[in-house]
């Protein structure tokens, strides 16, 4: 039987998200996503009116199929801790069961089991202020979307995740390099995602054998990366600077995530794997 993945994060066709949704549905595998649920009714407007068909296309020529979509909102676990104003917020009053918890429990009702646990999202109020000028809640907030976010989706998700199925999260070097710009605390989150892979990969490992890894991703001009405002800069210094000269395009990555997702990386775990063109091995820019 074909794998079947859990991708949370796709709200659009720009992001990374949508390009390992793809990688892993050109190797068979089955596409379930879970989409912010502010985002969900455009991305579900726009894939019903067959605004991504052209994005859909595989290397064979079919099309991505998602068997379904599942609104999702990863800062929350259970339905107690959605606060009133969520509640009853209009983006949020036209879906249901969004919380980690619930969503796992509908994959669960409606599939069984997954293989494979994608996380491809982050989010941080403050990314665009110093860490200096970041205030607690701003900071919490962006651990909260970008690090817990992936524990709490693991723990919920990895009683039905079948045994050798494995977990991908995105990362970001900012965690272990100085990057002016990424702030708000995205870098502390980051490192926290880093972090936690390690630990979750003997976790996981020991408990239910799923292995658990993250990606270091070079800078790509998705939807979230626009709204830092320096994505552009970082595109252009990592063309001019890394050892392939070359613009990152986000089926790159998808196809690393696909490779870490499948048995031919059944001994990598807890790892951080650059795909950046190499960037990060540089010392000095040139
Ligand atoms: P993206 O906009 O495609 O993906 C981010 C997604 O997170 C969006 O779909 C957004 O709706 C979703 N999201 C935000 N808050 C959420 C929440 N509370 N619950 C559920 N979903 C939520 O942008 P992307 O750049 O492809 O980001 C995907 C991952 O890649 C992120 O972890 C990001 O940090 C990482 N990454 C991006 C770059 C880059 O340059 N774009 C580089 C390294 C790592």
């Amino acid at each position: 039987r074909g794998k079947r993945a859990f991708i949370a994060g796709v709200a659009d066709d720009n992001g990374y998200g949508w390009a390992i949704a793809k990688s892993l549905a050109a190797a068979g595998a089955e596409i379930l996503v879970g989409t912010w649920v502010p985002a969900l009714n455009i991305f579900e407007t726009s894939l019903r009116r067959g605004k991504f068909d052209e994005s859909r296309k595989l290397p064979n020529g079919s099309l991505m199929q998602i068997t379904k979509v599942y609104p999702l909102d990863a800062v929350y676990d259970r339905p107690e801790d959605v606060p009133e104003d969520i509640k009853k917020n209009k983006r949020y009053a036209g879906s249901s069961k969004w919380t980690v918890q619930e969503v796992a429990e509908s994959v669960k009702q409606d599939f069984g089991s997954i293989d494979i646990l994608v996380h491809s999202l982050a989010n941080g109020p403050e990314v665009s202020k110093p860490l200096l000028e970041t205030s607690r809640n701003g900071y919490l907030a962006a651990i909260s979307a970008s690090s817990y976010s992936f524990v709490s989706l693991l723990k919920h998700f990895v009683p039905i995740m079948n045994p050798g199925g494995a977990s991908i999260s995105l990362t970001y070097i900012a965690s272990e390099r100085i990057i002016p710009g990424y702030g708000g605390g995205m870098s502390s989150a980051k490192a926290a995602l880093e972090s936690d892979t390690q630990v979750l990969a003997f976790e996981a490992g020991r408990k239910y054998k799923i292995r658990v890894n993250t990606i270091s991703a070079g800078p790509l001009g998705s939807r979230a990366a626009k709204a830092i405002g320096f994505i552009d800069k970082m595109i252009e210094y990592s063309f001019a600077n890394a050892p392939i000269q070359k613009e990152l395009s986000a089926d790159e990555v998808g196809n690393a995530a696909a490779f870490l997702v499948s048995p031919l990386s059944s001994a990598i775990t807890g790892a951080v794997v650059y795909v950046d063109n190499g960037l990060n091995a540089m010392g000095v820019g040139i």
